[in-house]
């Protein structure tokens, strides 16, 4: 099949060659961050970055208009940091970002490996939580790698009540965190799997240990049979729910 753009060949389901894959991605990030003024000129930005795809694309998009700072907290989970972190170091360094590592050793007193809770992905999720507002207390605006898929599992996992977070393009700033943006807000995973991919922003994709333990696990295999049975349940599910929100100057009730 032929690209929809061009006559090279497509790449992916949306009948686009790489170069004209590259182009929407990145087209379409830019979009959702001026749609949603996401970050204005000359605002101090900090990234939260795991070193994961999710994190990259998105520094590498935005590391084209805004300076940036990164922030990666290392869990201390054996055999999964390690390797998203050398991958954040190599580029950070190549494109003279700045780097910013806290650790849960040196900030809470253990690492996840020692610690070991009954429910890790909780202990995981609060202490880093706390670290990142503490280093964000500094800038104007933190850039999480959230994507239509976290969102989508967000806002079944908050209709389950089993959430607090608000699946939101944009979290406006309180006593705690400066205002939180999510550019990846309305990109597929597997969209950005393949951007990151194309653009070799990560050498593997590890996955941490506890992954299948979390709740939000089983929201995503649920999430994922039926987007296998009817295409688009993902996408309908965040668009819907955002065209609720905006209607609406009331929080949605869940
Ligand atoms: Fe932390 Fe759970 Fe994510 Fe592992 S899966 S990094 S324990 S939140």
């Amino acid at each position: 099949m032929n690209c929809t753009q061009c006559t090279s060949s497509a790449i992916s389901e949306r009948g686009l060659c790489e170069e004209h894959f590259l182009a929407w991605f990145e087209q379409s990030v830019n979009e959702t961050i001026d749609a949603y003024s996401m970050i204005k000129p000359n605002e101090r930005v900090l990234v939260a970055a795991s070193g994961g795809k999710d994190s990259l694309t998105i520094l590498d998009i935005l590391s084209k208009r805004f300076p940036c700072t990164v922030l990666c907290i290392d869990e201390g989970l054996a055999g999964y940091r390690e390797h998203s972190i050398a991958d954040l170091e190599k580029f950070c360094t190549e494109r003279t970002i700045t780097l910013i590592i806290k650790t849960f050793k040196e900030e809470k007193g253990f690492t996840m490996d020692e610690k070991d809770p009954e429910h890790p992905c909780t202990t995981c999720g609060i202490g880093r939580r706390d670290i990142m507002a503490e280093v964000a207390k500094g800038y104007d605006v933190i850039a999480t790698g959230h994507n239509l898929d976290d969102e989508a599992q967000a806002i079944m996992m908050n209709i389950m009540k089993h959430h607090a977070m608000k699946p939101q393009p944009v979290l406006e700033g309180n006593e705690r965190f400066s205002r939180r943006v999510k550019p990846l807000y309305f990109m597929a995973e597997a969209d950005i799997k393949r951007y990151a991919y194309l653009k070799d922003l990560v050498s593997s994709f590890t996955e941490c240990k506890n992954a299948h333990r979390s709740h939000r696990r089983a929201i995503q295999h649920f999430l994922e049979n039926r987007e296998r049975e009817v295409p688009g349940t993902k996408e309908a599910l965040v668009k819907k729910y955002i065209a609720w929100v905006e209607q609406r100057t009331l929080s949605p009730p869940l």
